[in-house]
């Protein structure tokens, strides 16, 4: 039913694309830009199960945290299902693009990004959620698809694209022509695995116990899936497990690509596997338009030279990596009528909702 009143209000409304990714949650509104980009942490107090911080302040929390709170990663630890932290979630980070500037409700178009392996019911949590954390329409889009927009690949066109989107905990692939996803494959070997292939490789070669953080520094300093142009070192600093003190070791960029290359040969096959199933005439078009990648993943280094040295493809990666899936989000909303179709499900609003 058309109600003037919450049309009027649209008009001052926001739109604004979330990416809830496992690692990091991104926030994009329309004609600003990024406006909140913080770690996917929530601290919740055991006994109430109450969410006591979200982002950057319940990341913080990690290891130094008293019993009585957990601090969890709702998505990568597969509790997106539980309502009230999802909408916690969604309701800060909402309030948070408004900003101060509205004297307005935050009464906004919602798009979330959603990781293709989520389930039915874990979808429909998000989607309530965002809609009782205040969102008068909440659409969810796949998050290749997102990424795909976001990278500015022509998914709207015939010609075939394909994306490669490597977050914390998981890599999807995907092959889009004509807004839609034609084929697509995911798995949970992503950046954090990663992390943990360094953590084993320092424990079993040098029996240096490190922390997850360590492992990520150097995951991004000198971790790479293809020879370096000019190998590096860096001082790796941990406990060593036989004396139990602190040490530190100097590690090569080598080593640490021998550590990665299980993981980067599963993500590598991942796409091999992708490409064998797709259409041949959507894998010529690939041919010209090349392989994007994209998440935080995407930015290990030597990773586009590797997957196009085994594809014979091109591959690259794509610009602002990171924020792709937010971007492509918002962009949806940006324009609705061309790219409605490119969301994954039908469209729910908030009961008092307008109608178009
Ligand atoms: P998600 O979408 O799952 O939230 P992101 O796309 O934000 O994940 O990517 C987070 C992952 O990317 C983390 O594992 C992080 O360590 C990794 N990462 C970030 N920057 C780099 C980099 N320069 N090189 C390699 N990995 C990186
Ligand atoms: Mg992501």
């Amino acid at each position: 039913m058309f109600n003037p009143l919450n049309a009027l209000l649209g008009l001052f409304s926001l739109d604004i694309g979330i990416d809830l990714g496992t690692a990091n949650t991104l926030v994009y509104v329309r004609g600003k830009g990024i406006v909140s980009n913080e770690p996917s942490w929530v601290a919740l107090d055991k006994g109430h199960n109450t969410v006591l911080a979200i982002g950057a302040e319940a990341k913080e929390m990690v290891g130094k945290a008293p019993h009585n709170i957990t601090v969890i990663r709702p998505l990568r630890d597969g509790v997106i299902s539980e309502f009230d932290i999802t909408e916690a979630m969604l309701r800060r980070f909402i309030k948070k693009a408004h900003g101060q500037i509205s004297i307005l409700p935050p009464r906004p178009r919602v798009v979330v990004g959603v990781p293709s392996g989520v389930t039915e019911v874990e979808k429909r949590a998000v989607q309530d959620a965002a809609l009782a954390a205040g969102a008068r329409e909440a659409y969810l889009i796949e998050e290749p698809m997102a990424a795909a927009i976001g990278a500015g690949l022509p998914v709207t066109e015939a010609q075939g694209s394909m994306i490669v989107d490597i977050g914390g905990g998981t890599t999807e692939v995907a092959v889009f022509a004509l807004t839609g996803i034609v084929i697509s494959k995911s798995l949970r070997i992503a950046g954090d695995e990663l992390d943990e292939d360094i953590m084993q490789y320092s424990r079993q070669k040098y029996n240096l116990a490190i922390s997850e953080r360590m492992a990520e520094r150097i995951k991004i300093n000198i971790g790479s899936a293809y020879p370096l142009p000019e190998e590096r070192t860096m001082a790796m600093r941990g406990r060593n497990l036989i004396t139990g003190l602190p040490e530190e070791i100097e590690i090569s960029s080598i080593e640490i690509r021998e550590a990665l290359s299980r993981s980067i040969n599963i993500i590598v096959d991942l796409v091999r596997d992708t490409l064998d199933e797709t259409p041949p005439e959507l894998v010529s078009d690939l041919m010209e338009t090349g392989i994007c990648l994209a998440g935080g993943g995407g930015l290990l280094k030597g990773l586009s030279e590797r997957i196009s040295e085994e594809t014979h493809i091109r591959a690259w990666v794509a610009q602002d990596s990171l924020t792709c899936v937010a971007r492509g989000a918002g962009k949806v909303l940006e324009d609705f009528e061309v790219l409605r179709r490119a969301l994954s499900n039908d469209d729910r609003r908030h009961p008092g909702g307008t109608a178009s």
